[in-house]
């Protein structure tokens, strides 16, 4: 037994979750006798990473003695030369998760408020929250972002806005011409904050291209990531574009060496191999319209989703629906810990691996409505 600790943390930190992250494989195989799981759970790539990405972090594992660039200049250039910005512009992090914390970091004091939809990607609201600040959040209309709600959430202590374009949990994008009119209306000394975790996975026209923006909105920062379509989810590797000067900013606030060499370095080689991106991304969409039609027999929903995950609306208790798929061995989320409790958050898998996922479900949801 160890004595009680005296030391008070910041009031800040006092009312704030843990994160829950998706259930660990192994503790699942322990706890229902299973030998194989399937993990559909924090969109991931099924198809792992680029055979060249996975040589890379071979042959840097050689210089692992040596601290890495600080700056991932490297990556930074041929991240802004593939999208037509400057290698100042652009700011590589330990994820992505780690940019919207040097974001909140350096930009977010006591009493800022912060708007976000709810439901959106938690990370926003925790960080917000550790600064001190009030997170301002605006219904979903539908599963989408109310953009001309949040433009009237806009007070004297706004601070800083997100938008997740493809939303998660629900897989929506907002409309081109909504979100260009939306960017134009928020005041310039309002950073607005565009996370694209999944901006590879969209095929719709009605999607807008923000990098063009970039040069004509210094209050724009757009996120993206390698842990999704790239596979890369381990190594942690994502990046901002930005105004140079908020780059900067944020290079005072981050850790020196934030982001690794392996996670460099396999970034690097994923740029060189666009066709395993590409595949993923058209393996994703198959794969997601067939899933989404399966579910539709099963008298299910979804929201429309443009990314590698679907939010599945099932009428009754999702945290019941995801603790029967445990016991046969598929691993989703429980749209309860994401603000939905009669969903559930599914990725999409492989061809293979949602077959299983949509037998469980049917056997799950048979008629007698008895959770299996
Ligand atoms: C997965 C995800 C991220 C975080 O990605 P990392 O680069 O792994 O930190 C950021 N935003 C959204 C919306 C995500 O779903």
């Amino acid at each position: 037994m160890q004595v009680s600790v005296k030391i008070p943390t910041r009031k800040e930190i006092e009312p704030l979750g843990v994160y829950v992250p998706g259930k660990p494989i192994e503790e699942v195989k322990r706890e229902f006798g299973l030998t194989e799981i399937i993990k559909l759970a924090s969109n991931e790539n099924p198809y792992g990473c680029s055979e060249l990405a996975a040589q890379a972090v071979m042959r840097e594992m050689e210089k692992c003695a040596f601290y890495p660039e600080g700056t991932a200049p490297e990556l930074a250039a041929k991240l802004a030369a593939n999208l037509g910005v400057d290698p100042e512009n652009v700011i590589v992090g330990n994820g992505s998760d780690e940019i919207i914390r040097l974001l909140t970091r350096s930009y977010i004091a006591a009493g800022d408020e912060a708007i976000m939809a709810d439901v959106t990607f938690s990370r926003y609201e925790t960080n917000v929250r550790i600064e001190g600040g009030v997170p301002v959040t605006v219904p979903l209309i539908d599963g989408v972002h109310d953009l001309a709600g949040m433009l009237k959430a806009i007070g004297s202590r706004t601070k800083m806005i997100f938008v997740c374009n493809p939303n998660n949990p629900t897989g929506t994008i907002v409309g081109r011409s909504e979100l260009l009119a939306f960017i134009e209306q928020v005041p310039r000394h309002i950073m607005l904050v565009i996370d694209e975790a999944y901006y590879e996975y969209v095929s719709d026209p009605d999607y807008l291209q923000t990098v063009p923006l970039l040069a004509g909105y210094p209050n724009l920062v757009i996120l993206r990531t390698f842990s999704k379509i790239y596979g890369l989810a381990a190594l942690r590797a994502g990046y901002g574009m930005m105004h140079p000067s908020i780059v900067q900013e944020l290079i005072k606030v981050k850790e020196p060496f934030n982001s690794n060499r392996m996670a460099q370095a396999a970034a690097i080689a994923s740029l060189d191999d666009p066709v395993f991106a590409a595949d993923c991304a058209r393996r994703n969409e198959a794969a997601r319209t067939k899933l989404a039609s399966e579910l539709k027999q099963l008298g299910l929903s979804c929201y429309p989703s443009h990314a590698n995950f679907l939010m599945v609306k099932l009428g009754r208790s999702g945290d019941d629906v995801f603790r029967s798929l445990l016991a046969r061995g598929v691993v989703v989320r429980a749209g309860s810990l994401l603000g939905y409790p009669d969903t559930i958050r599914v990725s999409v898998g492989t061809e293979q691996d949602n077959q299983v996922f949509v037998e469980a479900l049917r056997h799950i949801l048979r008629p007698d409505g008895q959770p299996a």
